[in-house]
């Protein structure tokens, strides 16, 4: 019998636990395994003591099977024993594509293992699909996000990451039934040139844009920097979080850990609002998977508009106060 192709996720843990991204991959596996004739997903685990709950949670996912590795030795990630794992795995088990979230675990990991299998990647990128052969057609800005490239790898397998956030994570199954496979390789203490032996949190990079459900975003139609107000207060009463474009980031009138777009965040909010944001291609390539976007723009010609579910042709500074007017007065009703 002809093995089935298998399409791998990289399932990355933080602290023991799978981290959300993962299910952002079975998203994309799902989606390409629905192009490809006769192909499993299954979720490669490196790691120690994970929990079974999560393996399942993998499953339920969309994972046909789990590949888990349990070692000590790889109990925080160190890249030269993950990478000695997963060249092992892939050499014993030969998927045909290998995907990984263009995090620092997965952009360390998969350039040091693709260079180790002499084989093809194509890093962070927007988009996946395959064509009439079954070949992976990955998709990414180039050209200083000028053009979007799509690209084919000759060599097998295809490696890839792809942005954080650019899809929504695959919704559990609880009916979904799969396999859970321990897989032993050998490891010593010689694969270990580094330990972690701590973490850090630099704080100033901790604006949670990219977890919030609404981001209000000011772009260079907000005017100033003092008029930044307006967006705060709003995204307050919304119980979201403030996001910008780089125009307004280059000039200073807001941090860099606020941008979103292509050099910035990618965020999939369930409602994204853009005040006074013209929707360049770079700005679009950051949020135009959330689920809602509505602009307030005063050209009626502003690119933003083309994806907004919603769009208000006016003065922002004329639509946002009666908006926050209206909120408040809805809040004081509530309390
Ligand atoms: P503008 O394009 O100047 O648009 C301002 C908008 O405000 C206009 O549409 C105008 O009609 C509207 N407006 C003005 N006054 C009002 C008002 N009173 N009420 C309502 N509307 C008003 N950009 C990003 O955002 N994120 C990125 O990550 C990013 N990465 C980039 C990477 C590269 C390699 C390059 C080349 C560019 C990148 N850019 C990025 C820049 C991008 O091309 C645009 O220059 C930028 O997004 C424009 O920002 P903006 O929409 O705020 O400003």
């Amino acid at each position: 019998m002809i093995p089935l192709k298998e399409i791998w996720i990289y399932s990355e843990t933080r602290e023991g636990r799978i981290n959300s991204v993962t299910y952002e991959l079975l998203t994309r596996a799902l989606d390409l395994k629905s192009k490809i004739n006769d192909c499993v997903i299954a979720a490669l685990l490196i790691g120690h003591d994970v929990p079974r709950e999560d393996k399942e949670e993998l499953i339920k996912r969309g994972a046909d099977k789990v590949y888990y590795v349990d070692n000590p030795l790889l109990k925080d990630f160190v890249v030269e024993p993950f990478s000695k794992v997963l060249k092992e795995l892939i050499e014993r088990f030969k998927p045909e594509i290998v995907i990984a979230a263009a995090t620092t675990q997965g952009r360390t990991l998969m350039p040091y293992t693709a260079v180790r299998l002499h084989t093809g990647l194509t890093a962070d990128c927007t988009g996946l699909d395959v064509d009439e052969e079954g070949n992976l057609l990955q998709t990414r800005p180039a050209i200083g996000g000028n053009i979007m490239a799509t690209i084919k790898t000759q060599t097998r397998p295809q490696m890839c990451t792809v942005r954080p956030h650019s899809t929504r994570p695959a919704p559990a199954d609880e009916t979904r039934k799969g396999e859970i496979i321990d897989v032993f390789v050998k490891l010593s203490p010689e694969d270990m040139p580094a330990r972690k032996i701590g973490r850090i949190n630099d704080e100033s990079q901790e604006v949670a844009i990219q977890d919030a459900k609404v981001v209000v975003s000011g772009g260079r139609g907000i005017g100033k920097p003092e008029n930044f107000k307006l967006v705060y207060r709003l995204a307050e009463l919304l119980g979201g979080a403030v996001g910008a474009s780089r125009d307004v980031v280059d000039r200073g009138w807001i941090g860099y850990p606020h941008q979103v777009g292509l050099s910035g965040k990618t965020v999939t909010p369930d409602v994204y609002i853009a005040l006074g944001i013209s929707g360049a291609i770079q700005h679009l390539a950051g949020m135009q998977t959330s689920r809602t976007i509505i602009s307030i723009n005063k050209d009626p010609d502003a690119q933003i508009f083309k994806v907004s579910d919603l769009g208000i042709v006016g003065d922002l500074h004329e639509v946002v106060p009666l908006l926050i007017e209206k909120l408040e007065a809805m809040k004081d009703e509530i309390q």
